[in-house]
Formats: structure tokens, sequence, C-alpha cells
């Protein structure tokens, strides 16, 4: 029977294919289509594994001490036979002969079917074996990463494999992912994955999992809460990114609308492709820069292919995570930013300095995870500029390569978080030293512009002390709506009070512009307000013409730039901001763009 879940919508459009379900702590396993002529192949890898691991067993088993408790032995022999279960084997082959997966795949699969099964069983001595098979399934799976070429957190791409190994190859069709959480590293994997939407019960619309979704153009839904429990294996399922509505085993009428809505989605974007080489100009003639937002230096291809007019953040955090505690050294980072000075072929590069913390851990952890680990608020700690402050050293190597890159192109250096003097200054401080430190080695660095991320309410308060220190500043309104509203990002159960509209915010924004504009100095946006249409008029009303947004969002915004005029949205932005609820007003006046991203 058709259900519908209801969740956050994080990006548009419309996904729909089969649902995969995977556990969080499992989505980094690799996942991807084998070829016909490689099943017997990866059947036989798949018993390589348990042979393996029984032999570990067996030997664990006859190393035992002979004082260890006797339930050790007894579990050894649990594991075993587990290991050789017949029908948890057959279960596993048929994943791989049936739908071609990889044997990873196969056999998490496989063990989420199982875990279900067991999580439903009302004998609690029964309900706890579910560990032991996972202890198996583990040991399993730790063998055959080590008997792959593959690397584990590759999601090894099925389109890369060549012809006749896509989704099509297999029984499936399309797929989409069903998650209770996703980390914001593991998104990156998503870009070359098999899969062509997802929904995670868990999250806020301006998490960091919700930002690289938006920026890969992935149809999601996030924040859906019992989805990964309510959603079955292989049902069908409808992603609707507009509405964060989640549609299982849908009707064939509703199947038929959103197949309609696919294809209208996918003509509108060719529409769009037109106006890719047109300066975004206004109506009265005013000048608006429109640049993207990256993650990772291969994301420059898109922002350069999107016709955005230079990258106004590099998240360069994105470099750091996943690397188990071995950060890039200077000239891995130096390379990664010349590779992304050289893509953006004379455009300036803004790169930020990391903003690891939060819920951007430097290890894979979900937002679940994250929350379970810590009892302290992570927004509220070491993150960002205190984290980099806090480790002076990995702070000036990261400096360094950003100056070495700019000898190839225009770069602009930012720096996030900051909230105080004090900060400023050691920042600037640690600058004027890897200057220093670069002219004695005779190392080559090119002149930077500075910028400071406003991003928190004492920022926009003590505003002039930065317009005098940098040469721009950059609106960081995803946290500063958290930091101003009192409401985590990332957290669901608080999304509804997530206001981007909320006076206290707009006022914070509209001076930041005037204040930087009077003194001369560069302002932009690069949260996610300046990619979203129902924001452009409002900012362009208070003045801004400068934002950074996911290459995905750049022509929509553009067409909305070429439709404007700057002179009446600055009477009505005037209105705006002195209403007591600003959104029904923008309302209205239509000033809102009648729809969010
Ligand atoms: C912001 O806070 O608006 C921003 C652009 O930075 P991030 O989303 O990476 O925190
Ligand atoms: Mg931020």
């Amino acid at each position: 029977m058709s259900m519908q879940i209801f969740g956050l919508h994080v990006s548009r459009g419309v996904a729909i294919g089969r649902a995969v379900l995977v556990a969080s702590s499992r989505i980094d396993v690799a996942h991807y289509f084998i070829d016909v002529t490689q099943i017997d192949a990866e059947i036989a890898r798949l018993r390589q594994a348990r042979d393996r691991v029984g032999a570990e067993l067996l030997a664990l088993k006859r190393d035992l001490p002979e004082d260890a408790p006797q339930e050790l032995a007894a579990l050894m022999d649990v594991h075993l036979m587990l290991l050789h279960d017949e029908s948890l084997e057959e279960a596993i082959r048929l994943w791989i002969t049936e739908r071609h997966y990889n044997a990873e795949w196969a056999l998490t699969a496989q063990l989420d079917v199982l875990v279900r099964q067991f999580d439903e069983m009302e004998d609690e001595y029964l309900r706890e074996r579910k560990a032991d098979i996972e202890q198996v399934a583990e040991r399993v799976l730790s063998a055959l990463v080590a008997t792959h070429e593959r690397p584990r957190s590759a999601w090894s791409s099925a389109w890369s494999l060549g012809a006749g190994s896509g989704p099509d190859a297999g029984t499936e069709g399309p797929l989409v992912l069903i998650a209770n959480d996703i980390a914001p590293a593991d998104m990156l994997h998503f870009k070359r994955s098999v899969f062509t939407g997802f929904v995670t019960d868990v999250g806020g619309r301006n998490s960091h999992t919700a930002i690289v979704a938006r920026s890969l153009d992935i149809p999601a839904v996030v924040g859906a809460r019992e989805a990964s429990r309510l959603i079955r294996q292989d049902d069908w399922v409808i992603i609707d990114g507009d509405a964060g509505l989640v549609i299982v085993d849908p009707s064939p009428i509703v199947l038929e609308e959103y197949v309609f809505r696919q294809r209208q989605g996918r003509l509108e974007r060719e529409r769009l492709s037109r106006i890719k080489h047109r300066s975004a100009v206004t109506l009265d003639g005013e000048r608006v820069t429109l640049m993207a937002n990256i993650e990772m230096p291969e994301d420059a291809q898109s922002a350069f292919e999107a016709g955005a007019e230079g990258v106004g953040l590099f998240r360069s955090e994105f470099l750091f995570m996943n690397r188990g505690g071995q950060l890039p050294d200077e000239e891995e980072q130096f390379e990664a930013y010349r590779a992304v000075v050289m893509a953006m072929k004379g455009m300036p590069v803004t790169i930020r300095t990391v903003d690891i913390g939060a819920d951007k851990p430097l290890e894979r952890l979900s937002n679940a995870e994250l929350r379970h680990e810590h009892t302290l608020n992570p927004a509220l700690g070491l993150r960002a500029i205190r984290w980099s402050l806090a480790d002076p050293s990995m702070f000036r190597r990261q400096v360094r390569a950003i100056l070495r890159a700019a000898v190839d192109g225009p770069v602009k250096l930012l720096f996030p978080m900051i909230s105080r003097a004090s900060e400023i200054r050691q920042t600037l401080d640690i600058l004027k030293r890897c200057r220093e430190q670069l002219r004695d080695a005779k190392v080559n660095y090119g002149d930077v512009e500075i910028g400071a991320m406003i991003e928190i309410p004492a920022a926009t308060m003590i505003l002039p002390v930065f317009l005098r220190h940098f040469d721009f500043v950059s609106l960081g309104t995803n946290d500063l709506i958290q930091y101003t509203l009192a409401i985590d990002r990332a957290d669901e159960a608080v999304a509804h009070l997530y206001d981007p509209w909320h006076p206290a915010v707009l006022h914070q924004i509209e001076r930041t512009i005037r204040l930087a504009r009077e003194a001369g100095k560069g302002v932009s946006v690069c949260g996610e307000m300046a990619g979203d249409l129902e924001f452009t008029d409002l900012l362009l009303g208070m003045g801004l013409r400068s934002f950074s947004m996911h290459p995905t969002r750049v022509l929509s915004v553009k067409q909305r730039v070429l439709r404007a005029d700057t002179s009446r949205l600055a009477r009505m932005a005037g209105q705006i901001m002195e209403a007591e609820e600003p959104r029904s007003l923008a309302a209205v006046m239509s000033l809102d763009g009648g729809a969010g991203i």
C-alpha cells in the first residue's frame, strides 16, 4: 500500500527508484554493480574471505588461555557456526547473482535484512544474537576489504565500470539510498555512486550533509524520522526534493505524475543553460557577481562549467576529513588549492581555512553519533578558527599553501567564525609570519585579499572592527541563523524554528551589507540563502551584489537577477525590514520568489 513520509526538503528535483537500506555505520562500504562475467569471481572472493575468517576464529579458539571462561570458547563456536551457515551464504550469494551487487554490498544488504528480523523478535535471548551476526559480518567485511584493490571508502561507481555495468544492467533500475543518517564526508562519495537520491531519518536543512547533497544536485529529503524503519528493501520510492516528501510504493497515477515532473525538470535545466554566457546584470543596469561554493578541488570544474564567476567559498575542511588523523601536509594542500586556481582560469578563488568541528568532525561520525558522543555542544566548541589557532603549526601549513597557490591566479583568503579583535590579531600575526617564512625560504607566493566570515552575532555587532582589518567580509548565513536563534542547524527536532526570515537575522544581514559598502569593502553572502530564490530579491534590495552558491544554483539565480529592478527592490526591502513578520509581508509583495530553493 502506498505511504507518504514527510521530511525536510534539501534539494530540488525528483528521484524515483528502488530503496536500498544501508546502516549509517556501513555507508562507506563499497557499493557498485559487477559485470555478469564477474559473478563467479565475486562469489569466490566472498568464500576466500569466509575461509580466512574461519581460520582466524579457529586460531583464536585454539589460543584461548586455559583459564579463559567457558563462554568464550562457546562464543567462538557460535561465530563459526554462523560463518558456515548455508542459508546465510546462499542469501548473500543471491544478492550477487541476481542483483549483481559487489560482495561487500551483498553482505551488508543481507545483514540489514537479518538485523531487522532480529529487532522484531520478542525473545530477548534471540534478539541479542544480532550482535553475533554483526560481529561475524564485520570480520568478513574486513577480510573482503583486505583482499580487494578497491579502497574501502570507494563507493565505486557503477557508471564508471563501463558498458553494461550501470543499474540497468542489473535487475534494479535506478536506486535510492535510505539511511538513518549520512555523515557529511560520506556524502562526497555520492557523486560517483549508484544512487540517484537519498532519504535520512535525521538532519536539518542546513546541516552539512544537506549542503553537500544540494551541491551535488541530488534529490534528497532529510529529517524524515522513521523512514529507514518504514521503508523496506526494494520498495519503489519517489523522493520529492521540492516538497520534502517521500512516497513509498506509489500508485501508477502518482508515478506517472512524477515521471512527468522529472522530465519538466530536465527541460527547465536545458532552458536555463541558454543564459549561461550572459552577464548577470539587472534591468536597471546593476552588475551582480555570481560565484560558486565548492567542497573538493574536483568541484571547480562544475563551478566553471556552470558559468560561475569564481569560487566564493572553498570549504577546505573536506580535504582534512576521514584521513585517520593524517592531515594533509603543505605540499598536498598546495597542489589541491593550485588545481582549483588553475581550473578557474583567472577568476578569483576564495579559500576558507578549515572549519572543522560541530557537524563536520575530522573522522566520519554521523550526526546521531556526534550527538551521542559529545554531551557538550560541539557547535559552540573548538570549531573553525578556534581549532586553527589552537594548533598554529597546522594553521601555518595551510596558510602557506594558500599563499603559494596565489602565484597562479587571484586568491582570496577567508577565515571562518572569527568573533573578536584578539582572534583577528592572532590570525593576522600568523599570516604575517607565514609570509616571512616563505620569503626567508625563498619560496614564491602571491598577493591575497583577506576576508572574514561574518557568521556569529558578535561579529555583526562589532563589524567596524572587521572592516578596519579585512578587505572583504562574507556572510555565513547558515551559522548566523543558528547562533542568532539558538537553533542547531543539524537538528531536525527544531528545524521548524530555523528561520532565515527572522527579523533579527535580516537586520544583521542588511547592516553588514550596508556598513561594508559604506566602508568600500567587498561583501558577499555564501550561506545557503545566496542560492535560494526565496531571498534573491530581498538580498538585491538590501544592496548585495555578490553571491556565492552551489554551482547548480547559479543559473536559476542569474535568471532572477536578469529580471530584477534593484531600486524598486530596495524600497520593498526597506518595508520588509520594518515588518514584525517579514516573511508574510514578502509573500504579499511577491518578493519571496514564491518558493524555496
Ligand atoms: C555558513 O555558515 O553560512 C557557511 C557558508 O559556512 P558553513 O555552512 O560551511 O558553516
Ligand atoms: Mg559557517
